[in-house]
């Protein structure tokens, strides 16, 4: 190791695994939409751990939450019934709708899926086709990669990813819906928004013509609510601007204010028809976890969060819309879930975002420009954040970029 102990850049780059596009930069706090780096440079945080962070970093009820938890009882395996669960099972379904009520807890998204499935195969007697959206994301352990539809997440992996049990239709289009609800579908998987597919905000007559399909054949909807769910569209989960129940819903990133955490909420019906012992996790339904659950879901009702979100996001992607700039294809979102596509690579915007401007972006699709903000971002912030967006977009020439960022580009992609 020649590295210095206190070169935690070079420490990091030397020691991972290597397969992410890290920015050189070391963060090392967080309050509320804020970020600071080692160096004490302060950012506006847009990135907002990918949709996570959506009660604001440092958020005092969640810290406190953690901190008195930790200290009384930080595992306890789900055969062994602990109280903080029980309450962070009371409060989850409480969100949810009625019918929602049967929940299996694990610790990230990705596993949600993995029980969506297995959950699905068993509630429909054994059938094993998913239909899944074109541009949709479930997540990358194997079978949730198999549902994402992106072909270069899937094609290293070859025949050990299953895809071939995967119909992937468009999103929005009810006749290939139709055409792909075979007889063996266990179940139909979508995302009300899309996220990692470029902010793609679903179409409603497609959402409950999916609803009455899938009831129509006998195989489960599926929601996947991992980006969109706790007050990030403007409801507490997208599903309520469709006016769609689904059989089961996927939950993470936000549930317990940035502690992992991941759920498949389910119906009784759905619930009931998995053998005892049919799916399991070590992790899951921690007492850790659940109290940074109940903190945050109190947090977010307390506070009102998704109004938060509503009134934010029309006011961010209003502002948006007002830049004047050749380079704008299209500004769309709910809530506070916003994509701004345009005409070129969004790269060299968002690596100037963050160089110039200290203002965190994220892509989604080489085009697309993602702003995923805690939801108790400031207005003040959301003003500085557009005069910012409106600076690069202004002084950013693609074809004059450094060789730095270039290079960051290529990896952001
Ligand atoms: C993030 C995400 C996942 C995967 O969640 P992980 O916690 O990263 O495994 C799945 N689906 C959607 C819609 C997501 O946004």
């Amino acid at each position: 190791m020649t590295v210095a102990q206190n070169n935690w850049l070079d420490l990091e780059l030397s020691l991972d695994s290597g397969i992410y596009n890290k920015h050189h930069v070391v963060m090392v706090r967080g309050e509320g939409a804020h970020v600071w780096d080692e160096n004490g440079r302060e950012y506006i945080d847009c990135v907002g751990g990918y949709g996570v962070a959506n009660v604001g970093h440092g958020n005092a009820d969640v810290v406190k939450a953690v901190q008195d938890q930790a200290a009384k009882l930080m595992i306890m395996p789900q055969t062994l019934p602990n109280d903080k669960r029980a309450e962070f099972l009371k409060e989850l379904t409480d969100v949810l709708p009625s019918e929602l009520s049967r929940v299996f807890l694990c610790n990230s998204g990705t596993e949600a899926m993995e029980a969506a499935k297995k959950f699905a195969i068993t509630a429909t007697g054994g059938r094993t086709r998913f239909v899944s959206m074109k541009r949709g994301f479930s997540g990358r352990t194997l079978g949730a990669l198999a549902l994402t539809w992106e072909p270069k997440y899937r094609e290293p992996f070859g025949s050990a990813v299953d895809d071939a049990h995967v119909t992937f239709v468009t999103y929005g289009n009810v006749e290939e819906l139709r055409a792909a609800l075979t007889d063996d579908v266990a179940a139909v998987i979508l995302e009300p928004v899309q996220g990692e597919g470029g902010v793609r905000p679903g179409d409603a007559a497609f959402i409950q013509a999916a609803r009455e399909l899938t009831r129509e054949k006998g195989a489960l909807l599926i929601l996947d609510e991992i980006q969109t769910g706790f007050c990030r569209t403007g409801h507490f989960f997208a599903m309520e601007h469709f006016g769609v129940v689904p059989d089961g819903v996927t939950l993470a990133k936000a549930m317990a204010g940035g502690v992992p955490i991941g759920a498949f909420v389910m119906t009784t019906e759905v619930a009931d028809r998995m053998p005892k012992g049919g799916h399991g996790t070590t992790f899951g339904g921690n007492p850790l976890a659940m109290a940074a659950g109940v903190a945050a879901i109190r947090f977010m009702r307390r506070e009102r969060l998704w109004e938060q979100a509503a009134a934010k996001g029309d006011y961010f992607m209003e502002k948006l819309r007002a830049i004047k700039s050749s380079k704008i294809r299209e500004v769309r979102g709910l809530g506070l879930m916003i994509g701004v596509e345009l005409k070129e690579k969004s790269g060299p915007y968002i690596t100037a975002l963050e160089h110039d401007e200290a203002v965190l972006t994220l892509q989604a699709t080489p085009l697309v420009v993602r702003f995923l903000p805690p939801l108790t971002i400031s207005y003040e912030d959301i003003d500085k954040v557009v005069a910012a967006f409106e600076r690069v977009l202004e002084r950013v020439n693609p074809r004059e970029v450094s060789a730095e960022q270039v290079k960051e580009e290529k990896q952001t992609e």
